[in-house]
C-alpha cells in the first residue's frame, strides 16, 4: 500500500503533503522508549518552533520514521495540542 494513501474510512486530504513540515506531533504524540519519552508528552529535545534540537545526531528511530497518510490527518491542524490528540484519536490511543 502507498504510505500516503488514507484508509477508506479518512477523508483522503492527505494525497499532497508528501513532505514533513515540523509539526511536532510524531516527537509528541507517540512513547518513544529509546527516548524514554511517554505517550503524549513532549520530547525534550523539541523545541517550541517543533524543530529538533539534536537533529543532526537523532537517534534511529527517529531517522527511520517517514511522513505518510497520517501527516495530512495532524499536520494541517493550528495547534500541537490539536494535532497530538488528533495523532492519537487516529492511533486508538487518546
Ligand atoms: S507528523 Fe508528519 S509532518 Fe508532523 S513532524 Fe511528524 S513526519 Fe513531520
Ligand atoms: S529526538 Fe528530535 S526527532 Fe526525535 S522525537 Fe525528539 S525532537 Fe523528534
Amino acid at each position: 500500500m502507498n504510505r500516503f494513501e488514507a484508509p477508506d474510512e479518512y477523508p483522503p486530504r492527505s494525497s499532497w503533503l508528501r513532505d514533513c513540515t515540523a509539526c511536532g506531533a510524531c516527537c509528541t504524540a507517540p512513547d518513544i522508549s529509546t527516548l524514554q519519552k511517554p505517550l503524549g508528552v513532549r520530547c525534550l529535545n523539541l523545541q517550541h518552533s517543533c524543530l529538533c534540537t539534536i537533529y543532526e545526531n537523532r537517534p534511529e528511530v527517529c531517522r527511520n520514521y517517514q511522513p505518510d497518510w497520517i501527516c495530512g490527518e495532524v499536520a494541517p491542524l493550528p495547534t500541537l495540542e490539536a494535532r497530538v490528540k488528533r495523532f492519537l484519536e487516529i492511533y486508538g490511543l487518546e
